[in-house]
């Protein structure tokens, strides 16, 4: 509804188009809520690296009737992921078949199409707007609603509304603005990432190039991830420590890429036609926690990384950002039959569902980054142990991917931990 030429009235105004934001759109769009999304890039483009959509996200996709049309797209399935040592020995295969959920396996994909699909299911709700290139500045709430202003086109316009969401991601001017307590700082190692294009004559490339399987090699001080989302598109992650790029170059580009190419053989010379002996093709991908004491205020409710960004060690933030969505919007919906503006009461059974899981996650991606991330090489024995005792026990491994499939999060215990130790302790 457009109140002045500059005013418009929506129930819902979104700060940012995540995954969250699109998929709480998706639940609430058929309820007739009048919503509007903000977005300060022009457009949901490729984000240069692949991401995995747990169990957890697949069973999303598909209560919102989306999973099918989901895997239409370019993608790769992923039914186990191998961890590897630093010379390339197998430590363990973490299997989903183990887990719990309908969905044993992942689904590996760029994001930018998962964001398209869902953005193109609202496009026939003509009461859902997602507006690019507007940029979110600020807000007020008092008794009749909250009023947001945001920039589009060196103009500032302004929205009624009776709740807003900040789904503006680890920096969230939201989160800032509402003054809302707790940390938000980046870990001390980053990533750097790259995506490689492989030539169609796939059946002439090094078998290390054309396997789609998923490979985690860990070294002390070293992680490279090399996966696949589609028959021709490869993605890799490396840990780069201190998130020192330059020490990180210091031998060379070439010596960098042979030594992935010892764990890859063949990534050299693809990684090589494809730009990446430039070390400025290298994107680096910071990675983030925010802990908050609270998501919701009167007229606000954070969700995303927004509210909990998390150590893709757990590769769930994705995930996480749609489950918020799915806990939200019957909080949501309930709240804006009653009263114009939407109050922090209201929101509390969101929060209170939510804080927990992103905690325990949070809690779990620290040890793991504490451990995977490690160079001193007693931890990495009893590191490599722990991971060939997991392989061993199968009820070890089923908490793992219980966990990381993100149903629900069952971390090892301290004494799950002894065992698998010892189990990998004897010889196999
Ligand atoms: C290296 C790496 C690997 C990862 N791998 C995985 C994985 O395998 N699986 C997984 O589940 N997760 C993974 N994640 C995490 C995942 O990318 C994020 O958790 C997820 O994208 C968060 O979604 P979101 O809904 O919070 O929105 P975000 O993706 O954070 O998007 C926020 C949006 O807000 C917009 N915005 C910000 N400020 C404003 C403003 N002022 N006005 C308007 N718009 C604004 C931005 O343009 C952006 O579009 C990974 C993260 C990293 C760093």
């Amino acid at each position: 509804m457009t109140v002045d030429n500059r005013t418009e009235a929506f129930d819902i105004v979104i700060s940012g188009a995540g995954i969250g934001a699109l998929t709480l759109a998706n639940y609430l769009a058929p309820l007739g809520f009048r919503i509007l999304i903000l977005d300060r890039r022009p457009a949901f483009d490729p984000v240069h690296r692949g991401e995995l959509v747990q169990p957890l996200g697949l069973s999303i996709l598909e209560e919102l009737s989306l999973l099918d049309e989901l895997k239409k797209l370019p993608h790769t399935v992923y039914r186990s992921f191998d961890f590897l040592d630093e010379g390339g020995r197998l430590l363990m295969k973490s299997s989903y078949e183990a887990g719990p959920s309908p969905f044993h396996y992942a689904l590996a994909i760029e994001p930018h199409l998962m964001d398209h699909l869902l953005a193109k299911n609202l496009s026939s709700h003509a009461h859902v707007v997602i507006r690019h290139e507007s940029d979110f500045r600020g807000f007020s709430v008092d008794s009749s609603g909250v009023t947001a202003t945001y920039e589009r086109g060196g103009e500032t316009w302004t929205v009624l509304a009776r709740i807003l969401v900040g789904d503006d991601g680890r920096h969230s001017r939201v989160r800032e603005i509402a003054k809302i307590p707790g940390t938000a700082a980046p870990y001390r190692d980053s990533y750097l990432g790259g995506s490689l294009l492989l030539p169609e004559d796939l059946a002439s490339l090094p078998p290390a190039i054309a396997d789609t399987s998923g490979r985690y090699f860990l070294g002390p001080r070293s992680i490279f991830f090399f996966f696949s989302v589609s028959d021709r598109r490869r993605f890799f992650l490396v840990l780069l420590p201190n998130r020192d790029r330059e020490k990180f170059f210091a031998g060379g580009t070439a010596h960098v890429l042979g030594r992935l190419d010892r764990q890859i053989p063949g990534f050299a010379e693809m990684a090589t036609r494809n730009g990446l002996d430039d070390p400025g093709r290298f994107m680096e991908l910071p990675v983030w926690k925010v802990d908050l004491e609270r998501w919701c205020d009167d007229g606000i409710v954070l969700m995303g990384d927004a509210a909990h960004a998390m150590n893709p060690h757990v590769a769930q933030g994705r995930n996480q950002a749609m489950e918020d969505a799915r806990v939200l919007a019957p909080v949501l919906s309930k709240a804006l039959l009653s009263a114009p503006l939407v109050r922090r009461e209201s929101l509390l059974p969101y929060e209170k569902a939510r804080i927990p899981v992103t905690r325990a996650l949070h809690r779990l991606a620290d040890e793991m980054t504490h451990v995977w991330n490690s160079g001193n090489p007693f931890v990495v024995r009893l590191r490599e142990a722990a991971f060939r005792g997991i392989g061993r026990m199968p009820a070890l491994e089923n908490k793992i991917v219980t966990t990381i499939g993100g149903t629900r999060i069952v971390p090892l215990t301290p004494w799950d931990k002894l065992r698998a130790l010892f189990a990998g302790l004897l010889p196999g």
